[in-house]
């Protein structure tokens, strides 16, 4: 079968040490499988998107020598698709509307019940939840093993639809590795937690599920995830040299001392060739200075 991987960014600031080693990493995993590495911009969250960040993305992807194959898709395009699927499964009895407030469910709890599943609640102002009956508990990461989630976590009927109409991450990114035959998902730890839901998603798709890799999470000094949020400066793109070598050497993979200096382009096509999984740190947070 042939090796489909992505970089899949939220345009919500420029790239930094730890989204490039994101990058990095599924595109080397990508090139060491003779597959294709694309690209797709999460931009389904408006409020959350700086100005000029997407175009600022490609941009620095392309200064560090991280060319993706074919189009980059964006998830604004695809709206109809989202919805369509929504609307099947309310149609189905597979998904319901939800009225109930993040404070109703903090106060019942913190994890939602299925509360408006029998409760024909209309579709004005209310969130969409899918029904899901057959929770998943664990996953099988390549680096990692069998992980265990959070079975309450698990079990709940979680948002694919929010209130204000924007459509829920883990319904688009679910449809979008599907729409383009993504093969396996290499990301940041962060992401860990959620890809039981996102399993359950292909499970109820009937889709061929993909295997996962989640690349150690970089943090700061004070344990922080460095992240657009907490404004983690944006990495060079007139210099990327040192940002590459140590991403790379964040990833296990340190260059030699006469490789130190190289073009990012012979660094990258070093990455490819001497990529080992079995060389990736086994903690999911580490700490960097860059
Ligand atoms: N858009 C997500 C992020 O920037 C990543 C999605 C994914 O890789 O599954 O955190």
């Amino acid at each position: 079968m042939h090796y489909i991987g992505r970089f899949a960014p939220s345009p919500s600031g420029p790239l930094h040490f730890g989204s490039l080693v994101a990058a990095l990493g599924s595109y080397l995993q990508a090139k060491a499988n003779q597959g294709t590495w694309l690209l797709r911009i999460e931009d389904i969250d408006p409020p959350r998107e700086v100005a000029g960040a997407s175009d600022a993305i490609l941009r620095t992807l392309d200064a560090y020598g991280l060319h993706w194959d074919g189009e980059v898709l964006y998830q604004h395009t695809r709206h109809e698709a989202y919805q369509a699927q929504i609307d099947a499964w309310l149609k189905a009895g597979e998904a319901y509307y939800c009225q109930c407030t993040r404070r109703q469910i903090q106060d019942a709890g913190g994890i939602y019940r299925g509360l408006c599943r029998q409760r024909s609640v209309g579709a004005e102002g209310a969130a969409v939840r899918v029904c899901i009956d057959n929770p998943v508990t664990a996953f099988t990461d390549i680096k990692h093993g069998e992980l265990a989630l959070d079975s309450a976590m698990a079990a709940e009927d979680f948002i694919i639809k929010r209130r204000d109409g924007l459509y829920a991450y883990n319904l688009a990114v679910v449809l979008d590795d599907i729409y383009q035959g993504v093969t396996e998902v290499v990301r940041g730890a962060d992401l860990i937690e959620p890809t039981g839901r996102q399993v359950s998603l292909y499970q109820k798709l009937g889709a061929a599920p993909v295997s996962y890799l989640h690349l150690p999470l970089a943090l700061n000094a004070d344990g922080n995830k460095l992240s657009k949020q907490n404004h983690a400066p944006a990495i060079d793109n007139a210099n990327p040299g040192p940002a590459m070598e140590a991403a790379l050497s964040f990833l296990g993979h340190p260059v030699a001392a006469e490789l130190q200096g190289a073009p990012v382009e012979k660094l990258l096509r070093w990455g490819i060739e001497n990529w080992q999984i079995s060389k990736l740190p086994n903690e999911t947070e580490v700490i960097t200075a860059f």
